[in-house]
Order: C-alpha cells, then sequence, then structure tokens
C-alpha cells in the first residue's frame, strides 16, 4: 500500500513535469525567492524577471489586500510563509487545470505547486497541514482532496489559524458547506452536505450571493 502511494505521488508529479508547457527535460528549474507578499504570494526571480507566484489550492487570510483590514492571522500566515521560503530557493509543478490560461491567474501570477529546493518540502501542503491557510476550492485543481484532509486535520488538531482564542472563539464556525454546481450554503453537520462538499467563510458566502439552507439555517 505504501509503495503504491509513493509510485502514484512519482507519477503525479512527473506527470506535473511533463505537461508543463516550458519544461523540456525532467529535472525541474531551480529559482531564487526575492520576497514574501503574503502568506499565499511570494516573488521568485525567473528568467532575470521578478515573478509573483500564487501558491495554487491554498488560502490564506488577507494581509495586503488593498481595501480590506487586515485580517485575524494574517501576518502570522505572512511571516510562516518567510519562516518556510526567505532567501531560500523553489522548484515548481503546475496544474493542468490551469493551462488554458498558461498557468496564470487573472492578476496575471502564475500558479504553481511549490517545492522548497534543499528539501522538496511541499510549500502549498505545508501551510494547510500547520493550520496557516485552508484548501482553496473556488478554482478546480489535481491535489484538492489531499489539501481538504489536511486542512480537516489541522481544525481537528485545532492548529495555527483553527485554535481557538478569546477574541477568536469560534473562527471555524464561520465556516459553510457547499455543493458543486448549488450556490445554497450549510452547516456541515446538514443532510445535504457529504465528504464531496466544499468550505469557503459565510462572508465569502454571502459576497458571492449563495444563499442559506433553509433547512440547516447556517
Ligand atoms: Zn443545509
Amino acid at each position: 500500500m505504501k509503495y503504491a502511494l509513493i509510485a502514484l505521488l512519482v507519477i503525479i508529479i512527473l506527470l506535473g513535469i511533463f505537461t508543463c508547457p516550458q519544461k523540456s527535460s525532467i529535472a525541474p528549474e531551480i529559482y531564487k525567492v526575492v520576497r514574501i507578499v503574503d502568506g499565499d504570494t511570494f516573488i521568485a526571480h525567473i528568467d532575470a524577471r521578478d515573478v509573483r507566484i500564487r501558491l495554487i489550492g491554498v488560502d490564506t487570510p488577507e494581509s495586503v489586500h488593498p481595501n480590506k483590514e487586515v485580517e485575524h492571522f494574517a501576518l502570522e500566515a505572512s511571516a510562516f510563509l518567510k519562516e518556510l521560503l526567505e532567501g531560500e530557493e523553489v522548484f515548481f509543478i503546475y496544474d493542468q487545470n490551469n493551462s488554458a490560461t498558461n498557468h496564470k491567474d487573472r492578476y496575471e501570477r502564475v500558479l504553481a505547486y511549490t517545492y522548497r529546493a534543499r528539501d522538496s518540502l511541499f510549500v502549498n501542503a505545508e501551510i494547510i497541514r500547520q493550520g496557516y491557510g485552508h484548501a482553496y476550492s473556488r478554482y478546480p485543481f489535481t491535489r484538492l482532496e489531499e489539501f481538504l484532509k489536511l486542512e480537516r486535520d489541522a481544525r481537528h488538531q485545532k492548529l495555527g489559524l483553527w485554535a481557538e482564542t478569546d477574541e477568536y472563539p469560534a473562527i471555524s464556525d464561520s465556516l459553510v458547506w457547499f455543493n458543486a454546481g448549488s450556490n445554497k450554503y450549510h452547516r456541515q453537520s446538514c443532510r445535504y452536505t457529504s465528504d464531496k462538499s466544499l468550505s469557503m467563510s459565510k462572508n465569502e458566502a454571502i459576497a458571492k450571493d449563495f444563499q442559506a439552507c433553509k433547512v440547516c439555517k447556517p
């Protein structure tokens, strides 16, 4: 079982490398980290340019959005990414779901799975595993299930963002759940949710004009 998992992982990594449009060899290219922007974004030096990299599949609380206040745990998330990547070199793997946009989001940031070069630490997953961000389910990506599991485990252990404090007693209660293709949001315990349901913050659901379920009244 363990070897099957490792083999699968190797296949996924190789697929990622082979499907990346700019790469022709197996050895990934290594890039220098220039600076950290916030908990899920940083700048890397690629082909003599400074390029903004958005860690795919993970979302951390906002710290630099011009129109928003600094959210709870934003500074911690930003400091955590610094701890992982400042002064480091990285390599990237891209997700086939973004190949149509050449692996860029609408802000022209490069969407990538990022690995720390010296030990191959999978940075996107590490952020979620240690509770500094949640799985970002708004856009499709191949490793969603894996990231959702890491998020569930971090929540159960009340790590980082999921820890209860006097000031933020129930941040995890502010999350709601929804099903792909539906614009209703639910409590996690609702009979309309399942293992396949995705989560987002209640504020985000309201901002997106989602409707509260009349059964579970989230
Ligand atoms: Zn419901």
